[in-house]
């Protein structure tokens, strides 16, 4: 990796950091304060881990594997406690002589203290969110992993699962007039979840040799867990629930989630307002180009048609389904899905390297494997980073197999992953988007970035890639771009739909209306999104907020900096900060800029 950032951040050292003692030496200052708030980070995710033993495990800190924590009053007391303390810690520290990679830091932990904060005494999912009482992720992930002996493992399940009938009685306490739809998912997912218990335990612990005794003594604590679990489930199902929640979150509390859970520049209306002038844009664009292609894919004398030639529909959106349609049969077949993602690897990279786009790491190749089995069913392909507490762990490109499926469904799934949606899905995936992100977050190691990491700069830098590969020539076709708009529109149109359904009362069929006709999607695909937008809130719109900010900060800087701006260097500029929101390195690039001018030559 190449160190294009050491000068500038020595410059920034120098320069910015005011004020203190004339006698000393600015950079001993400098350093010294970085060194404590170093300390500072250490001891904070420390305390954290102890007041949140489930996250800790799911982040690859196993020290309080035993614990399972009552979410109690007395909890959240504590959870307000550590807050305070720490947003008092924090106060110490003058953020102007702290380096960029703690600046930034510095500004996730507040964010984060203050998110903490903000749902206990405002948001208070725990009393309307019957879903948040899960406990069978935590504990298939004990039995998963391999970060230690299936021994130690199972003791620690244990201990912990002593504590699951005390979690679910503190969680029927906490429940007041829960949303309908939480209620139900709640229901589902618990009692999905009996199998953890019932069966995967069981087997784990016929692999063991621990003593009879022992063994029974288990056993009748996994049912004391089941018997809680669904005595939950059967109490939320005659919950007598007479002033449902809306599941709709409303303007105030979805604008303060949205800054929190988001962290953009931007407001939440300023988004949605350029949500909906994008989808305006993308379906003119779409227009020209399918009826462009009209001729070529359906009104086509070398192909048979019953009725010839066919009449353009009048309406224009009917028309760019058409032809989206007959595009999207050009796709491989179910045997080949995993070979013509792995070749396509290589393609993406020679293209990045002949355009100059991003320093690719070749000591850091990407392991394409078979999905494993414990993610099975939802193929597509998916990244699987490892911890943070895991540094020499491989990542992992993981690639469904189509294999068992039922004919109707694999042609369905090919068409929608066609020809041309295939490699934008690598190169949001792969390379240049997840995988080569992580590589260079590597370079700037933080554990407070690993663990809050921004996922609206995360996913939005995978948006923008997509989009970046096609300006420069990736495939220049207009059934590439129609189909790059198609994929683009997903995302725009997630965003619509998360706010007009959370803060404008957007019913289903207006809902269905916009992602059917509007965003050309399938009636199940429709639909599994109603389900999402119903029980999750500002989570849909991390792909688009973070796109938009990132490419509306390049349009900026190359307005600024005319034919001195430079594309591969501003990649690796930004990526150099580490996955932090982006209107923190938009503020840090432009202040590095200043203060060291050569940084704008190539
Ligand atoms: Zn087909
Ligand atoms: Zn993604």
């Amino acid at each position: 990796m190449k160190k294009i950032i050491i000068p500038s951040i020595v410059c920034v050292l120098f320069a910015s950091c005011s004020g203190g003692n004339k006698e000393t030496n600015k950079t001993e200052t400098v350093v010294d304060k970085n060194s404590t708030f170093d300390n500072y980070k250490n001891n904070f995710i420390e305390d954290l881990w102890k007041i949140y033993p489930a996250w800790a495990s799911s982040q690859g800190f196993h020290k309080y594997d035993s614990v399972l924590v009552v979410p109690d009053d007395n909890q959240r007391k504590k959870e307000l406690a550590f807050v305070k303390a720490n947003l008092d810690s924090l106060k110490k520290y003058d953020i102007k002589c702290l380096s960029y990679n703690n600046k930034t830091d510095y500004y996730m932990i507040e964010n984060q203290l203050n998110s903490i904060e903000w749902s206990i005494s405002e948001l208070k999912s725990y009393e309307w969110d019957p879903s948040e009482y899960n406990v069978s992720g935590v504990f298939a992930e004990m039995l998963n992993g391999n970060y230690d002996s299936l021994d130690v493992r199972l003791r620690n399940f244990n201990l912990r699962m002593a504590a699951i009938p005390a979690f679910y009685e503190a969680a029927k306490k906490n429940i007041k007039n829960p949303t309908v739809e939480h209620t139900q998912l709640a229901v589902d997912q618990n009692m999905g979840g009996t199998s953890v218990f019932e069966k995967d335990f069981h087997e784990a612990l016929n692999k063991v040799h621990f003593g009879e005794h022992e063994k029974q003594m288990m056993e009748a604590n996994a049912k004391e867990a089941v018997n809680a679990i669904k005595s939950y489930a059967g109490w939320l199902k005659k919950l007598d629930n007479k002033t449902p929640r809306s599941f709709r979150l409303g303007k105030e509390l979805y604008t303060k989630k949205f800054e929190f859970d988001i962290q953009s520049g931007y407001t939440v209306d300023e988004i949605y307002e350029k949500a909906l002038a994008h989808k305006k844009e993308l379906h003119e664009k779409m227009f020209e180009l399918a009826d462009k292609l009209w001729s070529k894919y359906i009104d086509n004398p070398a192909l048979p048609r019953e009725k010839s030639p066919p009449e353009k529909p009048k309406d224009s959106l009917q028309l760019i389904r058409m032809v989206i349609d007959e595009i999207s049969a050009k796709h491989v077949q179910p045997d080949s899905f995993q070979t013509a993602i792995e070749k396509q690897l290589p393609v993406l990279i020679d293209f990045i390297k002949k355009k100059d786009l991003i320093y690719i790491d070749p000591s850091k190749p990407l392991v394409v494997r078979r999905e494993p089995d414990y993610m099975a069913g939802v193929a597509g392909a998916s990244i699987s980073a490892p911890g943070p507490y895991d540094k020499n762990g491989n990542t992992y490109y993981n690639v469904g197999s189509l294999s068992g499926w039922d004919k109707n469904k694999a042609e369905s799934y090919l068409r929608e992953y066609n020809h041309y949606i295939l490699q934008i899905l690598n190169i949001h995936e792969a390379i240049p988007g997840h995988y080569t992100q992580l590589v260079y977050s590597n370079q700037s190691p933080s554990l407070i970035k690993s663990i809050f990491g921004n996922s609206t700069m995360i996913e939005g830098w995978a948006v923008y890639t997509e989009r970046m590969m096609l300006e420069n020539g990736y495939d220049d076709s207009p059934e590439m771009w129609l189909m790059y708009y198609k994929w683009n529109l997903r995302s725009t149109c997630n965003t619509i739909l998360d706010y007009s359904v959370h803060t404008k009362n957007r019913s289903k069929e207006e809902a269905m209306n916009l992602l059917i006709n509007e965003a050309f999607q399938q009636q199940a695909e429709a639909e599994g999104k109603w389900k999402r937008v119903s029980v999750t809130q500002v989570q849909l719109c991390c792909y688009f907020t973070g796109y938009t900010e990132i490419y509306d900060f390049r349009e900026e800087l190359k307005k600024q900096m005319g034919d001195k701006f430079n594309l591969k260097l501003f990649h690796e500029q930004f990526l150099s900060y580490g996955s932090a929101p982006v209107k923190y390195i938009k503020d840090l690039m432009l202040k590095e800029m200043e203060q060291c001018p050569a940084l704008k030559k190539n």
